[in-house]
């Protein structure tokens, strides 16, 4: 005999999408300690144009529509990447505008190739989009496979660079012949771009179809408005925008990104340069500790690690959460850290190295 539980999650399993049925619902880790470093979001805060942008919303921008595509946005953030407003297209998140791009220049069941390791959502978005998704793994020197990549035939080929979760960054070479060579659309996810690496903006206007992505979630310190943008030739950037639809931007997140984009580069600037400075100074304060981490053109490190679970769970015993990986190919486990300010990471070297014996157990309710 079913429960009414079990009965129930019988008959949506029967509904929906036979090809949906093994994907699981995203699931964030984070969010439980003093120290959240899982999410390479901007451990400074917020750019304080943005916070006063938003502290003098009025009902106009609650009870009207946004303008559709916002063009206010799109005018500043042409400004901030050099190129004209029609070259870009803006989202809730570059996650949006990744999903869009992937509906929009891939019909059901032709291929998108994917490095492995790289962002964990591209293989859902192809799925959740009706595609293949095709890993083909990183080079020796976690670069972008060219032949292997190029010789799937893949509708899509997808790039991240730097990468998530490695930290590393491609090597123009690879990404040109890639972009030269693709039988179809290539997407440079470029989320981290601020912290290092080539910026590959200048693709996206070469005459191949290359849309190059962004975001506003990282350097920007804006996660939680959720905006990212899409720089390509404008008539990429329509079929990406009729993908998306409209109305995908909130009047405040367009309002808050405009401030910081006009108002708060420096702050911005400021922030990535600390990051930069604090991202060398951790990883040298690792290998003196004997702890071995991933090169990083990233707000975060990646660090190889016997047991994945047991790192993070020692880092949580000292208020710290970072991201694990299982067995990512060529790498094995990991733990991926986002660097912020200095007591962070202080914090988390000291509780990487603690004596787990010397540890008492947290007690229900008691405070760490
Ligand atoms: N691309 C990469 C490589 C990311 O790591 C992330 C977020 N972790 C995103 C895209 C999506 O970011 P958002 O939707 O916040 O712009």
């Amino acid at each position: 005999m079913l429960t009414a539980n079990e009965n129930r999650r019988a008959e949506v399993n029967d509904l929906a999408r036979e090809s949906y049925r093994d994907i699981t619902l995203y699931s964030a880790v984070g969010g439980q300690c003093r120290f959240d470093l899982s999410d390479n979001t901007n451990l400074w805060g917020a750019p304080p144009a943005a916070l006063r942008a938003l502290a003098t919303v009025g009902a106009a921008q609650i009870t009207r529509y946004p303008v559709a595509f916002e063009p206010a946005l799109r005018n500043a953030l042409a400004t901030y990447a050099g190129v004209s407003p029609d070259m870009i297209a803006c989202g809730c998140g570059s996650d949006d505008v990744l999903d869009s791009a992937i509906r929009a220049f891939a019909e059901p069941g032709e291929a998108l190739c994917v490095p492995d390791p790289s962002f964990s959502m591209i293989p859902v978005f192809a799925r959740t989009n009706g595609l293949r998704p095709l890993s083909i793994p990183l080079t020796r020197w976690l670069d972008a496979d060219v032949d292997a990549m190029v010789e799937t035939g893949a509708r899509i080929i997808y790039l991240c660079s730097p990468n998530n979760p490695t930290g590393t960054a491609f090597s123009r070479k690879a990404v040109e012949q890639i972009v030269d060579r693709a039988p179809g659309l290539v997407i440079i996810d470029q989320a981290y771009v601020e912290f290092g690496g080539d910026d590959f903006t200048d693709l996206a206007s070469g005459g191949r179809p290359v849309l190059v992505t962004r975001t506003m979630s990282k350097a920007f310190g804006l996660a939680g408005l959720r905006v990212g943008y899409g720089i390509g030739s404008p008539e990429l950037i329509t079929e990406v925008l009729k993908a998306r639809g409209p109305y995908k931007v909130s009047s405040l997140a367009e309002r808050a990104s405009i401030a910081a984009l006009d108002d708060d580069r420096a702050w911005v600037t400021e922030r990535v340069n600390e990051v930069i400075a604090n991202r060398s100074r951790f990883r040298a304060e690792l290998a003196a500790r004997g702890i071995g981490s991933l090169e990083s053109s990233a707000n975060f490190v990646l660090l190889p690690v016997n047991d994945s679970t047991a790192t993070s769970s020692k880092l949580e015993r000292g208020g710290v959460c970072a991201r694990p990986f299982r067995n990512l190919p060529g790498i094995g486990d990991a733990v991926r850290i986002a660097i912020g300010p200095w007591e962070m990471m202080q914090r988390c070297l000291d509780a990487l190295v603690a004596d787990d014996r010397a540890a008492a157990p947290t007690m229900p309710g008691q405070s760490s």
